[in-house]
């Protein structure tokens, strides 16, 4: 048997539990339920995601930049961050938490990337990318450009945190 080296490697989605498909009920009456099963939106029904590079999911002093083509940049310095595994968020079929704690603070915060004007970094404090989001959910840099032109001369609002 001969292997193909340049396949890539897979691994289950942990979304569908590699089944490919995930159930849904909704109520149709008084104790009545329809079920049904859709394809499964984070492996688009094929049971399996290839597996990437992620990069680092995890760590200590950094900074996080967020490159948001609508809303404006901001980077913020993080005492503490991990990244979840990717999975889907509301309508989108796929997206990825990153959450942090700020210095001097023990509250976590959090975004979520899921679309594709919008990418974050993480970056330790010798300026060296250990996380980049583009690994996990993929943005269309063509679609992220022509939207950051398009919001340039008006910003909706920019939060700078420092
Ligand atoms: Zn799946």
């Amino acid at each position: 048997m001969t292997t193909n080296e340049h396949a890539p490697a897979m691994r289950p989605c942990r979304n569908c539990k590699g089944t490919g498909s995930v159930g849904w009920f909704r109520s149709v009456g008084p104790g009545k339920t329809e079920r049904g099963e859709n394809p499964c939106p984070a492996c688009e029904g094929r049971g399996e995601l290839v597996v990437r590079d992620r990069g680092q999911a995890e760590g200590t002093q950094a900074t996080i930049h967020s490159l948001d083509a609508v809303m404006g940049n901001w980077s913020q310095a993080v005492r503490k961050w991990w990244v979840d595994e990717p999975a889907p968020y509301a309508q989108h079929p796929l997206a990825v938490r990153l959450s942090w704690v700020e210095p001097r603070k023990r509250t976590r915060r959090s975004i979520v990337v899921y679309r594709d004007t919008k990418y974050v970094l993480v970056a330790t404090p010798d300026g060296v990318t250990v996380y980049d989001s583009r690994a996990d959910v993929p943005c269309d840099m063509d679609e992220f450009e022509s939207e950051r032109q398009r919001f340039a001369d008006r910003p909706a609002f920019r939060t700078t945190h420092l």
